[in-house]
């Protein structure tokens, strides 16, 4: 199975090859890192929980809903849920549901939920 790099989407036939080249959309400047989530897709925002067919595509359009004011990030969770927010525990049956909703626990003020892997 060929591995995703997570910050640009970019296909490597193994994980060392992936590892060893520099990325340019690595906010730390660093080398292609492994997507660990399904590399079936669908691939899902952990922001905005919008739904991409490829990691790629997610990747190189921004989001609205990123604190960073950056592109989307992918969810390395099970796409197909059930999705649980790591502030307070609430489950929820889709992504988009979960990140829209504030959650009281969140320590940003106003903060969303926000999944766990
Ligand atoms: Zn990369
Ligand atoms: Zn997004
Ligand atoms: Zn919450």
């Amino acid at each position: 199975m060929s591995e995703l790099c997570k910050y640009c989407g970019r296909e490597y036939r193994d994980a060392r090859s992936l590892l060893i080249n520099s990325c340019s959309a690595n906010p730390n400047g660093r080398n292609h890192e492994l997507f660990e989530g399904d590399k079936n897709g669908p691939f899902l925002c952990v922001h905005c929980g919008r739904a991409y067919r490829d990691l790629r595509s997610l990747v190189i359009n921004s989001c609205s809903s990123n604190p960073n004011g950056r592109n989307h990030e992918p969810f390395e969770g099970n796409p197909n849920g059930p999705f649980v927010c790591k502030f307070c525990g609430r489950e929820y049956r889709d992504l988009r549901s979960l990140v829209i909703n504030s959650c009281s626990r969140n320590p940003e003020r106003g903060g969303h939920h926000s999944p766990t892997r």
